[in-house]
């Protein structure tokens, strides 16, 4: 797939999305696409990609664009402004508030998709030049708990180890990690090391996930008691006289409080089994796991840290790393999972509120240090409002002016109608985005400014294992679009800050970025890259993916996916000693209640990324979970009278969504999980950040995004079908819909309670218009097509709900209207044939249905993933359909023995 030929000149990038951070090739196409391909010299992903990796050459194209900078006129609407006109606003805004009400009445919120180099500038420019630390990111929705877990216990946000040690673990354990969905390159790996080297998996998730399936031992714990887990697992380690005694004395502190702690939560096995809602057996065998493989990884993600207890939940596992001393060394440590391309590097460069800069604090001598490096005339001197209480800030009146950068907060905050809501009492509100449109557009934004997007700009990212690698430009900016740093660049010189923003290129920002990390950092700091401040501009473009630390005039040391953290101390706190963190009693997580008695969960799924603004376009992406869903268990669904592919609401303290109902018992009876990926864009009602409680975690400020007391009830619909046209039509209220990337076109999928006539006079008003529509009204089945030169060109076909089955058949009505027209305009009928609402895609490289596989393994003929390979080609590719495709064959073969 996507091959890149020998002989084509190729750029050399890594992929936007995840924190796995795969290097890919690029070949641009000449016509504003390019292929891309895996880049196999690259230690992330050594030329695999994953399903999204893969399609990102359907999603460069300039659709919804962005393309000159906007301001909002007097009357409401947005008009076209030039660059100058435009700055000058931000400039101007931003000086008028901070005059009147002081720099705290101003925000920065960032993105992980941000690259450092864009990170770097708008973090000086707020913290060190504006003068407060409202510098906030959707980091702080993804890792944040792990950032403070690390600071806790290392002193610093230091990730040990390295994906290789997944090579070479013994064990692997995965805590709140659906990683083969969210991973899928590094799940991939761990796969190949438990094929060839026989190591062993233990997942950990309330959820039984794709993930799940794949694992030696699965722990569906109640949600919340990871915690429980880790202490009891903690206890055990001590009594079987499994802690590393030298390495507990010569290199931590704390052990003692720590050990006696959990010994009161979870003070032996069978408690912790009854608290945990786990077998004893189940809890055992992990626990004789643990303790006989030295080699040990435990990864974790979004589960451990999207809670109000994430920091304690991290911390649980880090002492069982420290209590054995299995840190540091290869194949053992623990292992933050980062959700985003460049949340580590917005980390270093100090982009959550908390941080300074360069992974220094607010401690006098930190803020000292970083006034003289940057010579900064206003520096903050205490932590800002993380972005939870930003947009509380907001709410209040308090921030006046905010610039929203790369990210769509109107749909991933908690409460995000609410917050919505709030953008509108901005006196400025500044959004810097690839598209013309999105939630948080909608919101009001008075100034939109365009951003260069993915392959149109240069920078550098880290990914989770501190790989530092070039993203680089392969398209030419589109329209007037420009790379943020220069935006900010652009604005902090109109506020009188030209000689410290005068940066002529990525490289004078990433020079002064490794520069401020080298600064007074005699090995007291973790986040060093000083050996990188000297590049010349050819060395940082030609930059290979490199893992820090690199300290000026030390030797490179081990290579990329080698370096580690700890093995023998070196903390990064005063007395060089890791600390050990008793957690608190895991707290009752908000209680359920007659009105909300279930928990909603929340996720991401295998194809989409965050809210869909690149992988919305792909159509092979949106083949696999085309509609947004709610998983319920099947005892549930019986209780409330839902059924499967049904419709339900569900609904919170906050806000209600309509989705479409997937009954599975992968789901623990009393939850319920939805995704987070659909918006006021791409569905009617399926904005998920509206249903999240803002309760956020003490030390991280990270919100709990998978515990919000939750109701559910059954939504009918008279009659559902779908619509393609050729541009966005206006869908009526009640109507659900949702849509989905189509080859050409869009599609829309429906439910509705309005009859035949109305789709009628829809189906003239929007596919009508430029083509000859025939249509048929069967009973209640309705269906209108459109033809234009022999193509079919739009239609809207609705059918009774109860008709599991309804038969379309377009190219039947193509050929019935060319009859009726004498044969004139005769449409090709085979241009036609079309199925609708098309299947469910598995594997999304081949495009390979779900029934197709069920006929593979129902027909006898294959047996394993290898035959469906053999004989579909799925799952063989980039191998993200490799759990499914086991899962379908055991249902298969389960539901039809031979
Ligand atoms: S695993 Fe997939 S989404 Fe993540 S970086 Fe690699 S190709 Fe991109």
């Amino acid at each position: 797939m996507n091959a890149v030929t020998q002989h084509a000149p190729t750029v050399r990038s890594t992929c936007p999305y995840c924190g796995v951070g795969c290097g890919l090739l690029a070949q641009p196409d000449r016509r504003g696409g390019a292929a891309i391909a895996g880049d196999p010299t690259h230690p992330a992903n050594l030329g695999r990609l994953c399903s999204k990796g893969s399609a990102l050459g359907e999603t460069v194209g300039l659709e919804g664009r962005l393309l000159h900078p906007m301001l909002r006129r007097a009357d409401g609407r947005l008009a076209r402004a030039g660059w100058t006109q435009a700055l000058d606003a931000v400039a101007g805004g931003f000086r008028t508030v901070i005059e009147r009400d002081g720099p705290d009445a101003v925000a920065f919120y960032l993105s992980g998709q941000l690259l450092t180099e864009d990170y770097y500038v708008a973090n000086k420019l707020m913290k060190g030049f504006i003068g407060s630390a409202n510098v906030d990111t959707n980091s702080r929705l993804c890792m944040a708990s792990s950032v403070a877990g690390h600071r806790r216990a290392f002193g610093a946000d230091t990730v040990p180890g390295s994906y290789t040690d997944l090579d070479l673990a013994d064990l692997v354990v995965l805590v709140g990690s659906n990683a083969a969905w969210c991973h899928p390159v590094l799940f991939q790996r761990i796969m190949r090391n438990k094929a060839q080297r026989g190591a062993r998996v233990v997942v950990i998730d309330p959820r039984r996930t794709v993930t799940a399936q794949e694992a030696d031992l699965f722990l569906g714990i109640a949600p919340g008691t990871d915690t429980v887990l880790f202490c009891g697992l903690l206890v055990h380690l001590a009594e079987r006289g499994a802690l590393d005694a030298a390495y507990v004395e010569t290199h931590t502190n704390g052990f003692a409080d720590t050990l006696a702690r959990a010994r009161t939560i979870a003070p032996d096995a069978p408690t912790t089994a009854r608290l945990c809602g786990v077998a004893e057996a189940d809890i055992a065998q992990f626990f004789n796991l643990f303790y006989a493989s030295a080699r040990t990884v435990t990864g974790y993600s979004q589960g451990v840290n999207q809670s109000a207890q994430g920091t304690d939940k991290v911390n649980a596992i880090i002492n069982c790393h420290l209590a054995t001393g299995r840190i540091g060394r290869p194949g053992m440590g623990p292992l933050s999972l980062t959700g985003q391309p460049n949340a580590m590097g917005g980390r270093e460069v100090g982009g959550l509120a908390n941080q300074l800069a360069a992974h220094m604090g607010f401690a006098p001598d930190e803020v000292d240090r970083v006034r003289r490096f940057w010579n900064a005339p206003r520096m903050a001197t205490r932590e800002g409002h993380k972005a939870v209480q930003m947009f509380e800030a907001i709410e209040r009146g308090e921030i006046k002016a905010l610039w929203v950068m790369a990210t769509n907060p109107a749909v991933s905050l908690p409460r995000a109608g609410a917050m919505k809501a709030a953008l509108a009492r901005l006196e400025l509100f500044v959004v810097s985005e690839n598209v013309s449109s999105n939630d948080t557009v909608n919101a009001g934004a008075h100034v939109l400014l365009p951003a260069a997007a993915w392959g149109e700009k240069d920078g550098t990212v880290t990914n989770s294992e501190r790989c530092i690698s070039r993203q680089r430009a392969f398209l030419p900016p589109p329209g007037e679009a420009r790379p943020d740093w220069r935006i900010v660049s652009a604005v902090a010189q109109r506020l009188g800050f030209a000689e410290a923003f005068s940066f002529g290129s990525e490289a004078d920002v990433f020079r002064e970025h490794a520069a401020l990390s080298g600064f007074e950092n005699a090995g007291t700091r973790d986040f060093d890259i000083g050996g990188l401040a000297t590049m010349s501009d050819p060395d940082y473009a030609a930059l290979e993916p490199v893992q820090w630390p690199v300290r000026a005039g030390e030797e490179p040391g081990a290579p990329a996916g080698e370096k580690r953290f700890f093995a023998d101390g070196g903390f990064f706190t005063p007395d060089r000693k890791a600390r050990f963190v008793a957690p608190q009693p895991p707290a009752l997580q908000e209680s359920t209640s007659a009105a909300f008695p279930f928990r909603l969960n929340t996720g991401r799924i295998r194809d989409q990324w965050h809210t869909m603004t690149r992988t919305g376009q792909s159509p092979r992406l949106a083949a696999h979970l085309a509609e947004p869903f709610v998983e319920v268990h099947p005892g549930d669904a019986g209780t409330m009278g839902l059924a499967d592919g049904g419709f339900a609401k569900v609904s919170t303290a906050h806000g209600a969504c309509i989705l479409k109902v997937m009954v599975t018992d992968n789901q623990q009876p009393g939850s319920l999980f939805v995704p987070i990926h659909w918006s006021d864009e791409t569905a009617s009602c399926a904005r998920v950040g509206d249903l999240v409680a803002p309760r956020t975690d003490p030390h991280s400020g990270q919100p709990e995004a998978k515990a919000t007391p939750a109701a559910i009830a059954p939504v009918d619909f008279a009659l559902r079908g779908f619509a393609r046209t050729r541009s966005a039509p206006t869908l009526p209220d009640g109507t659900w819909w949702a849509k989905v990337a189509v080859a050409e076109g869009i599609e829309y999928r429906l439910a509705t309670n309005l009859g035949p006539l109305f789709w009628h006079d829809f189906a003239y008003r929007w596919i009508g218009q430029d083509a000859p529509l025939a249509e048929r009204l069967d009973g209640t089945l309705y269906r209108a097509a459109a033809f234009l030169d022999g193509h079919l060109d739009g239609c809207v076909c609705v059918a009774p709900a109860e008709d599991t089955a309804p038969q379309w058949d377009l190219a039947g009505l193509a050929a019935a209207a060319a009859a009726e027209a004498g044969g004139r305009r005769i449409p090709k009928v085979e241009a036609c044939d079309y199925i609708g609402e098309t299947e469910q895609v598995v594997c999304a490289c081949f495009k390979v249905g779900l029934d197709a596989v069920r006929k593979a393994v129902h027909s006898g003929g294959a047996t394993t993933v290898g035959d469906i390979g053999r004989t579909l080609g799925a799952g063989t590719n980039c191998g993200s359909c490799l759990p499914e495709l086991k899962r379908i064959i055991v249902d298969e073969r389960i539901a039809h023995p031979l």
